[in-house]
């Protein structure tokens, strides 16, 4: 009996999107070899960020990295460590307490994952409009000797925001960091350095969406300096950040993910997904379906193909809920009538097993035909 009769666990395949709801992704081979491979012994937990951290930074090309326990806990450490700098009384005064506080964000790129710098105890102050970016001159005025740093979200509000290399010139101007959340851009790979080369602080990834990494680990990647304070204010300290805590066990794993994932040739990965988009856009015109395309564009503007179909019959809604049905998420979306197919997390036979799913969901469409399978 495996856990899932043991625990009576539903499986699920995830052809929509790396959510933490549905898990986010599986790990590779190499993570769940590393993770099981360190459980085994006791460590010097410092030792061990330490170690991972520069094996990291050298694989990703950064001058330092910390190995977080997920993007939102990667958020919160460095609020913490814009906050304290090199302060114990800073740092021990948080989150309620202490002279600099504010984080200053586009109001534009407000959204739910900017709690987890107020979670450390900083003060979000926001600039521009909701769909508009501040002026230069607006954004360096909220800077004042109360400002910890700049927050930048790389896809949320993009479309009304000051450029990165804009609000990096005029924060550091100012002498103040800025933390730039990029925890769904990948792939490409590059973009793990990407925007440090542009001269951000911080950037923040998820361990657990494209990197295959522990679902419970994340990256920190940037300046030294800004580093070495994640790796002093972060757990095992105690303290604000102690619920950041990341397991040997994770940090083991992510390293091992990082490894993989830049090892990986990006041509023949696109190949793998342009292959599965494919067979997806042969299987729903055979389902009936006759505007069919693919965008080669993830959901938050990830470098990777999707295939994009609008249901000819009912909804998407209701042929989504139908795919849950059988076990399979794929995406929706309401306003054009659309599913949504999304290779990344697919394997060869999870990518037949979604096209058997959807044969079996438009059943009576035009083309259906089960011998043609
Ligand atoms: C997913 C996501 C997070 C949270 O990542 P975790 O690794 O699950 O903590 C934070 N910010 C953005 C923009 C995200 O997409």
């Amino acid at each position: 009996m495996d856990i899932f009769e043991e625990l009576g666990i539903r499986r699920y395949i995830n052809a929509q999107d790396t959510f933490t709801k549905y898990g986010g992704s599986c790990m590779r081979e190499e993570s769940l070899r590393a993770m099981a491979e360190i459980a085994g012994s006791m460590v010097d937990l410092a030792q061990v960020q330490e170690k991972a951290g520069d094996a990291v930074a050298e694989l990703t090309h950064n001058e330092g990295a910390y190995l977080s326990n997920g993007a939102a806990g990667g958020l919160m450490l460095c609020a913490a460590a814009c906050m304290a700098l090199d302060s114990e009384e800073a740092y021990h005064a948080l989150p309620e307490g202490g002279e600099r506080r504010e984080i200053i964000l586009q109001r534009a790129q407000h959204n739910p994952y900017d709690k987890s710098l107020a979670a450390a105890g900083a003060k979000l102050v926001f600039t521009g409009e909701e769909s508009a970016p501040p002026t230069e001159a607006e954004l360096a005025d909220a800077i004042t000797e109360k400002t910890a740093a700049v927050a930048y979200f790389i896809y949320h509000g993009r479309d009304g925001s000051l450029p990165l290399e804009r609000v990096l010139q005029i924060a550091h101007g100012c002498g103040v960091p800025v933390i730039v959340d990029a925890a769904a851009q990948n792939p490409p790979m590059e973009n793990l350095w990407r925007f440090t080369e542009t001269g951000a602080d911080m950037v923040i990834f998820s361990g657990g969406k494209a990197l295959r990494g522990p679902q419970d680990a994340g990256l920190i990647l940037g300046r030294r300096e800004w580093i070495a304070r994640c790796r002093r204010w972060g757990p095992p300290a105690d303290g604000v950040c102690r619920c950041c805590k990341t397991s040997r066990e994770a940090m083991a794993g992510l390293y091992a993910a990082v490894k993989a994932c830049l090892a990986q040739d990006a041509d023949t990965e696109w190949r793998r997904l342009s292959s599965a988009c494919s067979i997806f856009e042969q299987t729903l015109r055979k389902c009936g379906f006759s505007r069919v395309w693919r965008e080669e564009e993830g959901p938050v503007g990830q470098a990777f193909p999707r295939v994009f179909g609008e249901v000819p019959l009912g909804s998407a809604s209701a042929l989504s809920a139908k795919m849950r049905g059988e076990g399979v998420y794929i995406g929706s979306e309401e306003r054009d009538n659309v599913i949504i197919l999304n290779p990344l997390m697919l394997t060869p036979r999870q990518v037949k097993e979604v096209c058997d799913a959807l044969f079996r969901c438009t059943a009576g469409g035009p083309h259906t035909n089960t011998m043609e399978r």
